[in-house]
């Protein structure tokens, strides 16, 4: 697999023989890689522009500048989506969750919710996932079902299941780094000669056909300006929630308003999470309070953490007109070294012990490090008693679903960046009722904690029943933009997430949900990737390999 960067092109030059490609990529984060690593291996072949380079880079981050006109976002860009090799992978957390059933339905009250097609039909594809994330199931694993996967035994109070179910996020293990995994270390194992990445090469402008109902290039430019125009017939946008949206209404040479945009639906609707601390406990009890937390403790299987949190039933969805949310434990520790959590620790022991992996690398890097592993037990084990004096708050954090709405959008100021692409305006909007349902959410939780007789006062907003505080920002999950209908005038992409009326234009990545659901995006994501190359894979190579029984 060729990985090159454009910067070191010939001035004025023409592009190499070997970008021409079938298929054109755009961005490298899990939508873009995924959809290389699939490919990988076959008869098309696939050139994959990446803006970011392999570090992080000043004129690179620039790129990323947006103007902001509504409820106040993160300012700096990097803290919530990285322009590089891997994309946001490079920093994200490796939470993930597959979407609830109801996520995908069309419920009465959230209007514009419903996708076109149900949860089950993702199923497959949330399963090959799991390959991909570093997880040990790719479904199945984020509700009660976890007891018979873990082996672990169900706690046997629990809240009432009218209100509050249970929710499980896993936590993405890379097994040789066993951190999150990053999608850039994927490209020296997993792509295959016919891809070639190219770093340093931003997308300004996809090209239609002046039909324009059809692609037919890309134009990209370097950090210092050249410019090159890399013909491509199928063109993949996996650009993130907001550039996305951004790159299809810059694209207006052809079409007005930009591609896509016939029905002024591009930019429209974004969402993000909103997420942040609903209660606290008192820090005197914290220690204490932390024991008696069999219905939120983490519990593991095999390398992968699983989180357990709570969150709100589809029943009381229905009966409260709720938006999906969830809520959890967050505990505040201040580690010595931040390396590795107990969890991790204990895994690594479990599986040194049953002669799991590779006995003699397990022993090295376990005497290695002899010192923090001793610490880690010692940490562990004092914390489980509730005694660890590195524990330093403990509160309930909870994150909800975001009301679908056409006022919350991304457009164009006429400001530049300094490759003279339009800089994008966001005008992102937060409702009265992702606050309410933050507030039901926590109150269920809050009156259950008290039949264990714990305590934990709410937040003022949410005592009050008032819209939660402007430090509750978007939390790096960017949403909906370009969303997904059957019907033209509803959205963006079809079901196969190729941009209505313009053949060969596809996009992946979460601007193409339609609603946000509370879970975090990334394996949604993905697992819609794997069905778009899937649907790639199909089209193309039916396109790319005419049938000579026919000439
Ligand atoms: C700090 C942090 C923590 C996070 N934690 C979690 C978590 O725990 N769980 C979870 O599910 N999600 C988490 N996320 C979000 C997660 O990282 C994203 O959902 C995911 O990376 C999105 O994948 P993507 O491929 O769609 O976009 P991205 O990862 O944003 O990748 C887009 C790529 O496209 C490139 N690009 C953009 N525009 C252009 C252009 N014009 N031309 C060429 N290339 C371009 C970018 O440089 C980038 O490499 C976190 C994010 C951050 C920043």
């Amino acid at each position: 697999m060729p990985i090159l960067d454009s910067s070191a092109f010939a001035a004025n030059s023409d592009l190499p023989e070997f970008l021409r490609c079938d298929i054109c990529i755009i961005g490298t984060g899990p939508a873009g890689m995924t959809i290389a690593r699939e490919l990988s291996g076959g008869s098309l072949r696939v050139t994959v522009l990446e803006s970011g380079g392999m570090q992080r880079q000043e004129a690179t981050d620039a790129l990323s500048e947006i103007e902001n006109i509504g409820w106040p976002r993160v300012v700096d860009q990097w803290l919530v989506r990285n322009r590089i090799l891997g994309g946001s992978s490079s920093t994200w957390t490796g939470r993930c969750a597959p979407f609830d059933e109801i996520d995908l339905e069309r419920r009465d009250w959230v209007p514009y919710s419903g996708w076109p097609f149900e949860l089950s039909d993702l199923i497959p594809y949330l399963d090959r996932s799991a390959n991909y994330l570093g997880l040990a199931f790719g479904s199945g694993f984020n509700d009660d079902r976890i007891w018979a996967l873990s082996g672990h035994r169900k706690p046997k109070v629990r809240p009432d299941p009218a209100k509050l179910l249970p929710m499980f996020w896993q936590y993405s293990r890379d097994p040789i780094h066993g951190d999150s995994v990053r999608f850039a270390r994927q490209v020296d194992t997993e792509l295959g000669p016919n891809i070639t990445i190219v770093t340093n090469a931003t997308a300004l402008l996809v090209n239609a056909t002046r039909s324009g109902t059809a692609v037919e290039s890309v134009e990209f430019a370097a950090v210092d300006g050249r410019r090159w125009v890399l013909p491509a017939r199928t063109v993949v946008l996996c650009g993130g929630g907001i550039e996305n949206a951004r790159l299809l209404l810059c694209s207006d040479n052809v079409i007005k308003d930009g591609l896509g945009n016939g029905k002024d639906i591009v930019g429209r609707f974004l969402m993000d999470h909103p997420r942040g601390t609903v209660a606290t406990f008192p820090t005197a009890e914290a220690k204490a309070v932390i024991s008696q937390f069999h219905i939120f403790r983490s519990r593991t299987v095999g390398a992968n953490i699983f989180h357990h949190g709570m969150r709100l039933s589809p029943e009381i969805q229905h009966s409260e007109q709720l938006l999906n949310s969830a809520i959890w434990v967050r505990e505040h520790r201040v580690w010595t070294r931040q390396r590795k959590s107990p969890e991790d620790f204990l895994n690594e022991l479990t599986q040194f012990l049953r002669g799991d992996g590779n006995f003699r690398q397990d022993l090295r890097a376990t005497l290695a490090d002899a010192g923090l592993r001793v610490h880690d037990l010692k940490e562990n084990i004092i914390s489980r008693r509730g005694l660890a004096g590195k524990l330093r708050g403990l509160t309930l954090d909870a994150m909800c679903e975001q009301l679908p709405n056409p006022d919350s959008r991304l457009t164009l100021t006429d400001r530049r960046d300094h490759l003279g692409m339009r800089i994008p305006r966001i005008d992102w909007r937060v409702s009265a009722d992702e606050a309410r349902s933050l507030q039901r959410i926590t109150e269920f939780t809050v009156e259950y904690l008290s039949t264990l007789g714990i305590e934990c006062p709410v937040a003022e907003w949410v005592r009050d029943g008032a819209m939660f505080p402007d430090t509750i920002r978007d939390a790096a999950h960017p949403t909906g933009t370009t969303r997904m209908a059957d019907d033209p005038t509803r959205g963006v992409v079809d079901i196969h997430c190729q941009v209505h009326g313009i053949e060969g234009l596809f996009i992946g990545g979460s601007s193409v949900f339609p609603t946000s659901g509370h879970a975090n995006p990334t394996q949604m994501i993905v697992a819609l990737a794997l069905r778009l190359a899937d649907t790639l894979k199909e089209r193309v190579a039916a396109v790319a390999s005419p049938d000579l029984s026919r000439l």
